[in-house]
Protein backbone atom coordinates (compact mmCIF):
# COMPACT_ATOMS: atom_id res chain seq x y z
CA UNK A 1 0.00 0.00 0.00
CA UNK A 2 1.39 3.60 -1.12
CA UNK A 3 -0.12 6.20 0.67
CA UNK A 4 0.28 8.40 -2.63
CA UNK A 5 -0.59 5.88 -4.96
CA UNK A 6 -4.20 6.47 -6.89
CA UNK A 7 -4.35 2.85 -7.63
CA UNK A 8 -4.29 2.02 -4.23
CA UNK A 9 -6.75 4.23 -3.01
CA UNK A 10 -8.85 2.68 -5.50
CA UNK A 11 -8.13 -0.47 -4.39
CA UNK A 12 -8.73 0.55 -0.41
CA UNK A 13 -12.18 1.29 -1.48
CA UNK A 14 -11.58 5.08 -0.70
CA UNK A 15 -13.63 6.03 -4.15
CA UNK A 16 -16.21 3.10 -4.03
CA UNK A 17 -15.16 2.30 -7.44
CA UNK A 18 -16.90 -1.28 -8.85
CA UNK A 19 -15.09 -3.74 -9.72
CA UNK A 20 -15.48 -5.74 -13.19
CA UNK A 21 -13.90 -8.81 -11.92
CA UNK A 22 -11.57 -9.60 -8.82
CA UNK A 23 -9.34 -12.38 -7.94
CA UNK A 24 -7.55 -13.06 -4.38
CA UNK A 25 -4.81 -10.69 -5.62
CA UNK A 26 -5.72 -8.92 -8.36
CA UNK A 27 -8.63 -6.39 -9.29
CA UNK A 28 -9.95 -5.09 -12.28
CA UNK A 29 -12.09 -1.70 -13.08
CA UNK A 30 -13.37 0.45 -16.07
CA UNK A 31 -10.26 3.27 -17.14
CA UNK A 32 -11.71 6.56 -16.36
CA UNK A 33 -10.89 7.94 -19.41
CA UNK A 34 -11.60 5.13 -22.14
CA UNK A 35 -9.76 5.06 -25.43
CA UNK A 36 -11.86 2.04 -26.74
CA UNK A 37 -15.59 1.07 -26.02
CA UNK A 38 -14.06 -1.44 -23.44
CA UNK A 39 -11.33 -0.28 -21.51
CA UNK A 40 -10.30 -2.28 -18.31
CA UNK A 41 -7.57 -2.33 -16.35
CA UNK A 42 -6.44 -5.18 -14.44
CA UNK A 43 -4.30 -4.75 -11.46
CA UNK A 44 -2.31 -6.34 -8.80
CA UNK A 45 -3.22 -5.35 -5.22
CA UNK A 46 -0.19 -5.26 -3.73
CA UNK A 47 1.70 -1.93 -5.05
CA UNK A 48 4.10 -2.64 -7.55
CA UNK A 49 5.23 -0.20 -9.16
CA UNK A 50 5.91 -1.51 -13.21
CA UNK A 51 6.66 -4.66 -14.72
CA UNK A 52 9.94 -4.56 -14.43
CA UNK A 53 9.69 -4.81 -10.52
CA UNK A 54 7.13 -8.18 -10.58
CA UNK A 55 9.34 -10.78 -9.29
CA UNK A 56 6.10 -13.21 -8.28
CA UNK A 57 5.87 -14.50 -11.82
CA UNK A 58 2.36 -15.95 -10.00
CA UNK A 59 0.82 -13.11 -9.50
CA UNK A 60 1.75 -11.97 -13.04
CA UNK A 61 -0.42 -15.93 -13.75
CA UNK A 62 -3.22 -14.94 -12.06
CA UNK A 63 -2.93 -11.02 -13.51
CA UNK A 64 -3.51 -13.26 -17.50
CA UNK A 65 -6.41 -15.12 -15.75
CA UNK A 66 -8.13 -12.23 -14.81
CA UNK A 67 -7.48 -10.78 -18.21
CA UNK A 68 -9.21 -13.89 -19.88
CA UNK A 69 -12.14 -13.43 -17.16
CA UNK A 70 -12.28 -9.95 -18.00
CA UNK A 71 -12.35 -9.89 -22.25
CA UNK A 72 -15.53 -13.07 -21.42
CA UNK A 73 -17.48 -11.11 -19.25
CA UNK A 74 -17.12 -8.24 -21.31
CA UNK A 75 -18.14 -9.59 -24.53
CA UNK A 76 -14.88 -9.49 -26.32
CA UNK A 77 -13.96 -13.00 -27.10
CA UNK A 78 -15.83 -12.97 -30.25
CA UNK A 79 -14.23 -10.21 -32.06
CA UNK A 80 -10.88 -9.83 -29.99
CA UNK A 81 -8.86 -7.42 -27.38
CA UNK A 82 -5.83 -5.95 -27.36
CA UNK A 83 -2.91 -6.21 -24.03
CA UNK A 84 -0.88 -3.77 -23.05
CA UNK A 85 1.27 -2.69 -20.46
CA UNK A 86 3.29 0.44 -20.37
CA UNK A 87 6.60 0.16 -18.26
CA UNK A 88 8.11 3.43 -17.54
CA UNK A 89 8.61 6.95 -18.70
CA UNK A 90 9.19 6.40 -22.63
CA UNK A 91 6.25 4.13 -22.70
CA UNK A 92 4.03 6.70 -21.15
CA UNK A 93 3.44 4.93 -17.59
CA UNK A 94 1.59 7.34 -15.59
CA UNK A 95 0.47 5.86 -12.61
CA UNK A 96 2.97 3.93 -11.14
CA UNK A 97 1.13 1.17 -10.04
CA UNK A 98 1.81 -2.36 -12.63
CA UNK A 99 -1.20 -2.90 -14.57
CA UNK A 100 -2.68 -4.18 -17.38
CA UNK A 101 -4.18 -2.54 -20.21
CA UNK A 102 -7.46 -4.44 -21.90
CA UNK A 103 -9.44 -2.97 -25.10
CA UNK A 104 -11.45 -3.80 -27.36
CA UNK A 105 -14.95 -3.07 -28.67
CA UNK A 106 -13.88 -1.41 -31.65
CA UNK A 107 -11.24 -2.10 -34.57
CA UNK A 108 -7.76 -0.94 -33.16
CA UNK A 109 -5.29 0.54 -34.61
CA UNK A 110 -2.35 -1.51 -35.74
CA UNK A 111 0.21 0.77 -35.55
CA UNK A 112 2.49 0.03 -32.51
CA UNK A 113 4.55 3.00 -32.10
P1 LIG B 1 -0.67 4.36 -17.96
O1 LIG B 1 -0.56 5.66 -18.70
O2 LIG B 1 -0.34 3.16 -18.77
O3 LIG B 1 0.08 4.43 -16.64
O4 LIG B 1 -2.22 4.20 -17.62
C1 LIG B 1 -2.82 4.77 -16.52
C2 LIG B 1 -4.29 4.72 -16.78
O5 LIG B 1 -4.95 4.94 -15.56
C3 LIG B 1 -4.80 5.78 -17.76
O6 LIG B 1 -5.42 5.15 -18.88
C4 LIG B 1 -5.77 6.60 -16.92
O7 LIG B 1 -6.90 7.03 -17.66
C5 LIG B 1 -6.14 5.62 -15.83
N1 LIG B 1 -6.58 6.22 -14.60
C6 LIG B 1 -6.00 7.23 -13.91
N2 LIG B 1 -6.70 7.51 -12.80
C7 LIG B 1 -7.75 6.64 -12.78
C8 LIG B 1 -8.84 6.42 -11.89
N3 LIG B 1 -9.00 7.15 -10.79
N4 LIG B 1 -9.73 5.45 -12.18
C9 LIG B 1 -9.58 4.70 -13.30
N5 LIG B 1 -8.57 4.86 -14.18
C10 LIG B 1 -7.66 5.81 -13.93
Amino acid sequence: MDEDCIFCKIIRGDFKTAFVAESERVVAFNDVSPVAPAHILVVPKLHITALRDLDDLTLGAEMLGLVQNVAELSGLLDTGYRLITNDGEEAGQSVLHLHFHVLGGRKLATSMG
